[in-house]
């Protein structure tokens, strides 16, 4: 005779109490719709979700109950999963990599192009202020020369052309010190090695923690494959070259 229960197995399922996120164990887990990646240990899709590397959403299902059953089942690391999840996380990491040479060269380049810079437009600007400085000091011992003579006129028009050039001058100065504060300020940039951020040197403490805690800084962090080891339950290493 067929109890009650079993009917109701029947009817609606084996799994008619379980909350409707476990009903998803009616799929198998080599089911199409199932993240793989998930099975072998987690989404990568997961580990940046809403910073500049985000990889956007996965559609697919990830089931705890579904990532034990493949566990448990006689395929398990049989069917190229770790394989792949790996290629995938290896893919990650160099494009990470690339990112952090990318940051690497840009910091090089316009440090490179301060330096030159300081022979270029500031050297020529240091160049042009003492031009005018050796104007100005002949310009002002003729007026004193003029004065000395009594050539009243003669020194005062002279004298509007110092004004003149002490004007230029000093426009000349407050650009190089701005070009130069400029440049310090660039060079106290580096580039995160896990991340590939840019990071200012000697930043407030506060600052330096937030960025090791934001969630693109540890995502990239936890992708180094010794880290994620740990959150396997099948050995890396079987699977490296
Ligand atoms: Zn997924
Ligand atoms: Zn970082």
């Amino acid at each position: 005779m067929i109890s009650a229960a079993q009917l109701l197995d029947e009817l609606m399922g084996r799994d008619r109490n379980l909350a409707p996120d476990e009903k998803r164990s009616n799929v198998r887990w080599d089911h199409e719709s199932v993240c793989k990646y998930y099975l072998c240990g987690f989404c990568p899709a997961e580990l940046f979700t809403n910073t500049r590397s985000d990889l956007g959403p996965c559609e697919k299902i990830h089931d705890e109950n579904l990532r034990k059953q493949y566990e448990k089942s006689s395929r398990f690391m049989k069917v190229g999963y770790e394989r792949d999840f790996l290629r995938y996380l290896q893919s990650l990491l160099a494009e990470v990599e690339r990112r952090i040479r990318r940051g690497h060269a840009r910091l090089a380049l316009s440090q490179n192009q301060q330096s030159s810079g300081a022979a270029g437009p500031t050297g020529k600007n240091e160049e042009k202020i003492q031009v005018l400085t050796d104007k100005i000091d002949v310009l002002l011992q003729q007026i004193e020369e003029l004065g000395s003579e009594g050539k009243v006129e003669e020194a005062q028009g002279m004298m509007k052309l110092v004004e003149q050039l002490k004007e230029e001058r000093e426009l000349l100065r407050s650009t190089t010190s701005t070009i130069e504060s400029f440049a310090a300020q660039e060079k106290q940039m580096e580039v995160c090695e896990v991340c590939g951020a840019f990071l200012i040197v000697g930043d407030a403490q506060s600052r330096v923690d937030d960025h090791l805690m934001g969630k693109q800084h540890m995502g990239y962090q936890d992708l180094v494959l010794l880290t994620i080891e740990r959150k396997l339950s099948w050995p890396i290493k079987s699977y490296m070259e």
